[in-house]
């Protein structure tokens, strides 16, 4: 029975922001977590991003900060009394914009500093003073050290996606601020999983804490379709347009392994008429949240994504998820198809699966316990297609280790670079990075029809749709309306 936010004894503003949003019936993490917070327990969450969780600490702890709520425009009136850390910039900009809705009535005063981006403005925001800080920990740790943010006086301490801080090599940073903290304080850990190292942070850092469980995403979410057709690497982009057409899907997020073939499918799905933008780690923040605004405006079909950029996304019912590379890690697909099918809505999640892909289709099995079975998709009519051959992959790289967005945050630790700024992502100058990094010049001018000197450039897979318009015909490789043998039979 999932209760209501009028049952919570909310302070009338904090009421007031929750009701503007919206918000009827709490979600399960905050029907448990509320409760547990406003008594100033510590507490070990086992929640996703997409659960709710943001209110289910934000509003509890604005709710006790209110006994320190003033009108003085004296910065020492408003000292750091919450700090809440994430891993990305992207979940400490979406936290942040909610805290702040939240806190929109009260006298409470937030802000959000994360790295990539310009010191200045943040250093005024935080000599202003503010209640509520939102932080990337490196970011943190610079400012921190510059003396912009003085952290005696926190009363809350947030580890959101503690589990991705840790991926990412955070512990020493996240170990430095805490130690600036003084040792009274509410401590709440939140974490997709409860891995050994998550429970020796609790153990270090938590006291006595409520272990909060709620299902993750891909037990609840049953509102999500699941569906993963065979497709090799060239019929792909094909079978989005089957999918998008037949299903009539207007929006939908599609999902790659690596940066390069990121920005490629992006300008290939663009050339064939949908409006689309890339968003990946070699993505400056800027652009990466004016990406995003323009999907959420519905100026924008398509987002292509890796896992490392989409990681956290506000983005609620987006009708579709295409997984056009199989994740290489199994709870990637969780996450991904958890963008789908959010908060009652349905969704529908689609898998292209390859000949290559049979392993990481049976760690995805493991990981849900069910069998996945693998159809064949039918199309609309089929064109033969000129291939050449050019011996080289469909993510476009020689190697795919050089443009996996992934992989690479799990092996580095965030690098501080030249500027003393600091990588949110590891993603270092070391990593690969096109000639033109931040700006896709593709996206500033008209498409131009690729010339045969381009084309020959141009992988096999990209070349086979940019120069061939869809005509009538069968493929040498697609049945038409006619199932073809699944890549391997699943029993139910
Ligand atoms: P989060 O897991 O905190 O990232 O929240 C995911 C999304 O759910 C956010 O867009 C929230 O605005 C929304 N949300 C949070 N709590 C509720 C609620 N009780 N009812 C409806 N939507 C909610």
């Amino acid at each position: 029975m999932t209760s209501s936010f009028s049952n919570l004894s909310l302070a009338p503003p904090l009421a007031r922001a929750v009701a503007e949003m919206g918000y009827e019936t709490m979600t399960p993490i905050q029907e448990q977590a509320i409760p547990v917070v406003l008594t100033g327990q510590d507490v070990m969450g086992a929640a996703q991003t997409g659960t709710g969780k943001t209110a289910a600490f934000s509003l509890p702890l604005l709710q006790r900060l209110l006994k320190h709520e003033n009108t003085s425009t004296s910065p020492a009136r408003h000292p750091v009394r919450a700090l809440v850390l994430l891993p990305t910039r992207e979940l400490a900009d979406q936290v942040a914009q909610q805290v702040a809705m939240y806190a929109k009535y009260t006298n409470l005063r937030s802000t959000v500093v994360f790295g990539g981006m310009d010191m200045k403005p943040q250093t005024l925001e935080l000599k202003k003073g503010v209640e509520v800080l939102v932080a990337t920990p490196g970011r943190l740790l610079d400012h921190i050290e510059a003396k912009n943010a003085v952290l005696n006086q926190v009363e809350y301490v947030v580890l959101d996606e503690a589990d991705r801080m840790l991926d990412i090599g955070f512990l020493p940073d996240l170990q430095r601020i805490l130690s600036f903290l003084p040792k009274q304080r509410t401590t709440l850990l939140f974490s997709a999983t409860f891995s050994p190292e998550i429970k020796r942070l609790a153990g270090s850092y938590l006291q006595d804490p409520v272990t909060i469980e709620v299902a993750r995403p891909n037990e609840t979410a049953s509102t999500v379709e699941q569906r993963f057709y065979s497709a090799n690497d060239d019929d792909k982009r094909r079978a989005i347009h089957q999918v998008l057409k037949t299903r009539d899907i207007k929006q939908a997020f599609i999902f790659v392994n690596s940066k390069l073939g990121c920005a490629r499918l992006a300008r290939s799905l663009e050339r064939e008429g949908l409006k689309t933008t890339a968003l990946h780690g070699d993505k400056s923040q800027d652009e990466r949240l004016k990406a995003l605004n323009a999907f959420k405006a519905g100026e924008v079909d398509l987002l292509v994504a890796t896992d490392v950029a989409a990681r956290g996304l506000d983005i609620k019912d987006v009708p579709a998820v295409f997984n056009f590379d199989v994740p290489f890690n199994a709870e990637d697909y969780v996450h991904r198809i958890g963008r789908t099918g959010r908060a009652g809505a349905s969704g529908l999640a689609v898998t292209l699966v390859s000949g290559s892909d049979a392993r990481l289709i049976a760690d995805i099995e493991k990981l849900l316990k069910t069998k996945i079975e693998i159809e064949a998709l039918e199309y609309d009519e089929d064109r033969p297609r000129e291939r050449i051959n050019t011996g080289r992959r469909a993510w476009g790289g020689d190697d795919p280790r050089d443009v996996l967005d992934a992989p690479r945050e799990r092996r580095e630790r965030p690098q501080r670079s030249e500027r003393g700024e600091r990588s949110e992502r590891g993603e270092s100058s070391r990593g690969f990075r096109p000639a033109v990094a931040s700006r896709d010049p593709f996206f500033d001018k008209p498409y131009v029809e690729p010339d045969v000197a381009e084309v020959a450039e141009a992988p096999a897979w990209e070349r086979g749709a940019a120069t061939q318009p869809a005509r009538a015909g069968v493929s040498a490789n697609i049945k038409s309306r006619r199932k073809v043998a699944a890549l391997f039979k699943t029993t139910a």
